[in-house]
């Protein structure tokens, strides 16, 4: 059977603070996409499915959302997937992690906040990757602040000249619509019951605009089309206008107005990533030699997750397609073992549905059920051997002992550690100072320890203390240098499990004396999230 040609992929991820309306623009890209029936169906707070293991109870219990779930949906020919950040307060390593799988961002900025900083945190992976990054500032129908001041503060923070492909009509809280800045036209939209459902779009002419908005709207509205007309022009005079290759260099980053709650310019969104958003490139592999999107498969695990589903204990490990075609049942090679495995339970998850993915392209991401031997960074690939660089560890900030609490569990707690060291939960620890029964967790963000805990006791059977540690900042350490570093007063070195020393400092300003006072002393930072 002749197969055929795999409709083009945009493979992107929502960046954005807590609040934002990350989930809620999520419902409603997929309900314009006709993936879901129902906005609520994907994310819903309120529908949680049952089918959750014990430690997800605990992101039930907060209604944040801990483990990443790809979501696939096609709009205009294309198939969009967009691989959802998890989107609690506190930083883990997976949401920098799920940016080494995409080709491009969408930076969600509440109109009312404006940057705030996990969407500052993010945006730095994003511009260390060279990801273009594209802006949506939600939220319009409510009361925020002024659309010059947003842009303002966007080039001030994040160093990307803004490039608004529409202009609100009407100033936050008073959502008419917007100017096409590309077309110079109206797009009016009106607001539908619970917005629920598709958002009806009325496109006005340029020239009918002003009558239009002052014939349906009133005379306020007309006066509101003046001044987007006025921003426009003054945008225009500004070189502010929209450049391809600029965003595709992420020197610019285009803007969209919109309110994900009443669905408005939600269809702008998905044409804007369908005509804009990079599809999959060919993709550098440890020497710096690119693997062309067809040459034969390859992909890169960027997630190990255990434990998604209480009934089957199982282990399911995330890889984003770099290279040629997927078919399950496949076999494939683990590059860092050079082992072959077979790919008979490959999944699609969607949500928290899954099924399974017969055939998968560069772009999509799968996940392969018990492949135990897969880590975070590692490649897989048929034919032509292939490995990609590792997806780094990120700069941890806290840190904590874990001791086992009841010593007859001793053995469950090694393998729980290790599980979690392996899966990258945390980032385990040690030295022989405080020997193999206080390793030393380290983690981005401190939700991490709490969700290694849970999974320790509710998983291995084996509750842990944590108790945690006053250092704040993390250096690595050369191995000739490990010696003198140790000996410092306040500093304490500690091993990862690839054998890297790592420094650790109560916090900048003792790094910065004893660096001042041994300039001989190579303490790298690592970096801060790439
Ligand atoms: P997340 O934490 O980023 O996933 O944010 P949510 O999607 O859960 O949204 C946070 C809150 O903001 C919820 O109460 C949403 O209903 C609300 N919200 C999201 N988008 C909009 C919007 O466009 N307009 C208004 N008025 N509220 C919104």
């Amino acid at each position: 059977m002749v197969d055929a040609a795999p409709l083009p992929r945009r493979t992107i991820a929502i960046i954005s603070h807590p609040d934002a309306g990350k989930s809620t623009l999520t419902e409603a890209l997929a309900l314009h996409a006709d993936a879901i029936s129902e906005a609520g169906a994907v994310h819903g707070k309120g529908h949680r499915r049952a089918t959750v293991s014990d430690w997800m109870e605990m992101e039930k219990a907060r209604g944040i959302s801990i483990s990443s779930a790809a979501l696939q949906f096609e709009y205009r020919g294309h198939l969009i997937n967009l691989v959802d950040t998890p989107g609690h307060a506190d930083f883990s390593e997976d949401t920098y992690r799920v940016l080494s799988a995409v080709d491009s961002a969408v930076m969600l900025v509440d109109a009312a906040r404006g940057l705030e900083p996990q969407t500052l945190k993010l945006f730095q992976v994003c511009a260390q990757r060279g990801l273009p990054v594209l802006t949506v500032i939600n939220k319009w129908d409510r009361p925020g602040l002024d659309a010059l001041e947003l842009l303002d503060e966007i080039e001030r923070e994040i160093g990307l000249t803004p490039t608004p492909l529409t202009w609100p009509v009407g100033i936050a809280g008073v959502f008419e619509g917007v100017l096409d800045r590309r077309s110079g036209e109206l797009v009016r939209y009106t607001r539908t019951a619970g917005g629920a459902t598709r958002a009806p779009e009325e496109h006005v002419r340029p020239e009918d605009a002003r009558a239009h908005l002052r014939d349906h709207a009133g005379p306020m509205a007309a006066e509101a089309w003046d001044e987007a007309a006025e921003a426009d022009a003054l945008l225009r005079a500004d070189g502010a206008d929209h450049d391809l290759d600029s965003y595709l260099a992420a020197v610019t980053t285009p803007v969209l107005f919109a309110s994900a709650l009443l669905n408005f310019a939600v269809a702008q969104l998905l044409d804007t990533l369908v005509d804009l958003a990079p599809a999959p490139q060919p993709t550098p592999d440890v020497d710096g030699r690119l693997r062309a999107t067809d040459a034969d498969f390859s992909a890169l695990v960027f997630k190990v997750q255990s434990g998604m589903d209480a009934a089957h204990r199982d282990r399911l490990a995330y890889a984003r397609i770099c290279s040629g075609t997927f078919e399950r049942g496949m076999s494939v090679t683990h590059a860092a073992t050079k082992r072959a495995f077979s790919t008979k339970y490959a999944q699609v998850v969607f949500g928290r549905e899954r099924t399974s993915v017969e055939r998968a392209y560069p772009g999509d991401i799968i996940g392969l059920v018990n492949a135990r031997s897969l880590r975070v960074g590692d490649t897989i690939y048929t034919g032509q051997p292939v490995s990609y660089p590792p997806i780094a560890t990120f700069a941890p900030e806290h840190f904590a002992t874990a001791t086992v609490t009841d010593a007859s569990r001793w053995k469950q707690f090694r393998r729980g550690i290790e599980q979690l060291d392996q899966e990258g939960v945390v980032q385990v620890l040690r030295s022989e100072a405080r020997g193999d029964h206080a390793p030393v967790l380290a983690a981005v963000g401190p939700m991490q320890f709490e969700v290694a805990a849970a999974r320790m006791s509710d998983e291995y059977g084996a509750p842990v203390r944590l108790e945690s540690l006053a250092y704040t900042v993390a250096r690595r350490v050369p191995a000739d240098q490990v010696d003198a570093v140790a000996g410092l007063r306040d500093v304490e070195v500690l091993h990862r499990a690839d054998g890297s020393a790592l420094a650790l400092f109560m916090d900048r300003w003792r790094l910065q004396s004893v660096q001042r006072q041994h300039p001989e002393l190579i303490l790298e930072a690592l970096p801060a999230g790439a």
